[in-house]
C-alpha cells in the first residue's frame, strides 16, 4: 500500500536542517507540506507578526515548488483541517516538529490521540526535558542550566541537515488556498535565504563585537534574527553552530567572551522554553507566588501613553514607537519599557505582555513571559523585585547622543543631543529659540518618579508581606 506522508508546518517554515520534514520524507509514496491557518494563530497574531508569517510561507512555497512540490493551505481548527485532509487522501502519517506551548501541547495531544502525530525536536537546539537536574527536575534559574545545557558537545554546521535534493510527489487534485503576499515588515525580509544572509554576516562581523555593542540602542549591535528563530526560517541549531565554530577560530579571550554571550543569549531562549514547558501556568500569572497579591494600579490614562509612546520620558516612548512602527524592538529597550510599565506605573506586566504580543514581529510565547516577568521581578531567576531602571540613565548609557531618540521621537530631534533625554531641563530663553515647548510639542512626564519609587517597593512589600501571612 503506498504510503502519505504529510509533513504539517508549524513553527518550522525551513527545508534545511529539519528533522521533522526529513523524517516526513523517509518511505513516503506521496508526501503534503501543509500549512494550517488556524484561527487561535491568525486571530491573536499582530499585523507585523502575520505579514512576515505569510510572506514566509510565500518564500516557502516558492523553494518547495523549485523541487517539484508545493505548499498546501488550508484554514481552520487544525484538527478539522487535518481530519478533512486525511479523508481526502486515505490514511496518512502526520509528521511535526514539537511545540511546547499549552495551546500547541493540548492540540496536538489530541491530533495524536485521533490519528496519530510523529514529532521531532527542533524548535530549539535541547529539548526541555533533556536539560535537567541531577535529581530529574526541571532548573528555575538560569545559571545552573546554562552550565548543564553546555555540558553537551556543540553541534557544527556539519550536524544541521542538508535541504532535501528532492521530494516524493504530492497527491494529485489537493485544494489549497491562495495566499497573497502582504506589505513586507520594515527590515525583515521574510526569507531563509535572508535569514542565512544575516546569520553570516552576523557572525562574521557583529558577533565579535556582541558584548560590547549588544546594549547601545544607536548601534545595530545584535543579530535581529529573533523573527526568523520564531518561525523556525533558521534553526537554532544553525545559529549555535555557526557561533561556535567563530569561538574555535578564536584565541583571543576578551573575543571568545563576545561571541559566548551571544551564544548565552540563545540559551536563554531554550530557557525560557524550557520554563513554559514544565511551568504553563506562568501564562496566567506570576512564576513567584509570594508575589501574587501586588496591589497593581488601574490606570487606563497612563497605560495608554505608555502603549502610544507619550509618556514624556524619551527612551521609554522611542522605545514604544520603534515597536509600533515596526513590530520589533531592541532588548535593552524591551527592559526599559517593561520596568517603566510595571515599576514606574506600577501596571501589572501582563498588560504589557499583551502589548507585546499583539505588536511584535518576534512575538513568542515563552520568551515575552518570560522577558515580562523578568523585568517585573515576578519570574523564575528575576531581576530582584527592588530593581527599579532609572529610564534616563539608561537612556543617556545606552544612546549616548540621543541619536535613537531622535529617529523615533521626531519632536525632539531639534533638541540638541544633551536635551534629548530630559526636555524639560531646557530654560525658557533654550526653549523659545528652538520654538520647542514641553506640553505642546512633546508630552510633559506622565509620572513623578521620586514617588513612584517609594509606591512599588510599598506595593511589592505588602505583596511579600501577604504571602507571609498566609504561610503562618
Ligand atoms: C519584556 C521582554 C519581552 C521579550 N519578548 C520577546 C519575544 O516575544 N520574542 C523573542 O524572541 N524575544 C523576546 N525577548 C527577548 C529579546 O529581547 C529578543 O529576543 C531580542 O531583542 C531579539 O533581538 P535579536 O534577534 O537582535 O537578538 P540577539 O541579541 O542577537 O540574540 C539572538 C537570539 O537569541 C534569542 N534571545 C536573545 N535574548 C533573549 C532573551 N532574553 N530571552 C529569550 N530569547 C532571547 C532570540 O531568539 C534572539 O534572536 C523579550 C525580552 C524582554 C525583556
Amino acid at each position: 500500500m503506498s504510503e502519505t506522508h504529510i509533513w504539517w508546518i508549524r513553527r518550522d517554515l525551513r527545508l534545511q536542517d529539519n528533522p521533522a520534514l526529513t523524517e516526513a520524507i523517509k518511505g513516503a509514496d506521496q508526501f503534503i507540506p501543509l500549512f494550517i491557518l488556524e484561527p487561535q494563530l491568525m486571530e491573536n497574531a499582530a499585523p507585523f507578526r502575520r505579514a512576515f508569517l505569510i510572506n514566509a510561507l510565500i518564500d516557502l512555497d516558492h523553494q518547495l515548488q523549485a523541487l517539484g512540490s508545493r505548499l498546501i493551505v488550508r484554514s481552520g481548527p487544525a484538527f478539522q483541517a487535518l481530519t478533512q485532509l486525511t479523508g481526502e487522501t486515505g490514511s496518512a502519517k502526520i509528521f511535526v516538529t514539537r511545540d511546547y506551548s499549552p495551546f500547541a501541547r493540548q492540540r496536538d495531544n489530541e491530533i495524536r490521540q485521533a490519528m496519530g502525530l510523529f514529532s521531532t525536536a527542533g524548535i530549539t537546539l535541547r529539548e526541555p526535558d533533556s536539560v535537567l537536574k541531577g535529581d530529574g527536575t526541571p532548573y528555575s534559574i538560569y545559571t545552573p542550566y546554562k552550565n548543564k545545557w553546555l555540558h553537551e558537545p556543540p553541534p557544527t554546521p556539519a550536524d544541521c541537515l542538508p535541504k532535501p535534493d528532492s521530494l516524493p510527489p504530492l497527491p494529485e487534485y489537493l485544494f489549497s488556498e491562495e495566499l497573497s503576499i502582504e506589505d513586507s515588515v520594515p527590515g525583515f525580509i521574510a526569507a531563509t535565504g535572508e535569514a542565512h544572509r544575516r546569520l553570516e554576516a552576523f557572525t562574521k562581523i557583529g558577533l565579535v563585537h556582541y558584548q560590547s555593542n549588544r546594549d547601545r540602542l544607536d548601534l545595530d549591535g545584535t543579530s535581529c534574527l529573533s523573527p526568523y528563530l520564531r518561525f523556525g526560517l533558521l534553526s537554532a541549531r544553525e545559529c549555535f553552530a555557526y557561533a561556535h565554530i567563530r569561538l574555535l577560530q578564536t584565541s583571543e579571550a576578551n573575543t571568545r567572551d563576545e561571541i559566548q554571550t551571544w551564544i548565552n543569549e540563545l540559551i536563554w531562549r531554550e530557557f525560557f522554553t524550557m520554563i513554559l514547558s514544565y511551568h504553563p501556568q506562568v501564562l496566567d500569572g506570576p512564576f513567584r507566588e509570594e508575589l501574587a497579591a501586588i496591589p497593581w494600579r488601574e490606570v487606563p490614562a497612563d497605560l495608554h501613553a505608555w502603549q502610544q509612546g507619550q509618556t514624556g520620558f524619551p527612551i521609554v516612548d522611542a522605545c514604544m514607537r520603534q515597536m509600533l512602527n515596526t513590530g520589533w524592538m531592541h532588548n535593552r529597550g524591551r527592559m526599559i519599557v517593561a520596568s517603566f510599565l510595571t515599576k514606574d506605573l506600577l501596571v501589572n506586566w501582563q498588560e504589557g505582555e499583551a502589548w507585546f504580543m499583539a505588536h511584535l514581529v518576534d512575538g513568542d510565547p515563552a520568551a515575552n513571559n518570560g522577558g515580562w516577568q523578568w523585568t517585573a521581578g515576578t519570574g523564575t531567576d528575576a531581576a530582584p523585585w527592588f530593581r527599579i531602571f532609572n529610564p534616563i540613565l539608561q537612556g543617556r548609557k545606552f544612546d549616548p547622543d540621543g541619536t535613537y531618540i531622535g529617529r523615533w521621537v521626531p519632536e525632539l530631534a531639534k533638541l540638541p543631543p544633551k536635551f534629548r533625554h530630559e526636555p524639560w531641563k531646557l530654560n525658557a530663553v533654550e526653549a523659545n529659540d528652538l520654538n520647542f515647548k514641553l506640553g505642546r510639542d512633546y508630552p510633559e512626564r506622565i509620572v513623578d518618579r521620586s514617588i513612584s519609587r517609594e509606591r512599588t517597593l510599598t506595593a511589592y512589600q505588602f505583596a511579600r508581606d501577604q504571602a507571609g501571612s498566609n504561610r503562618t
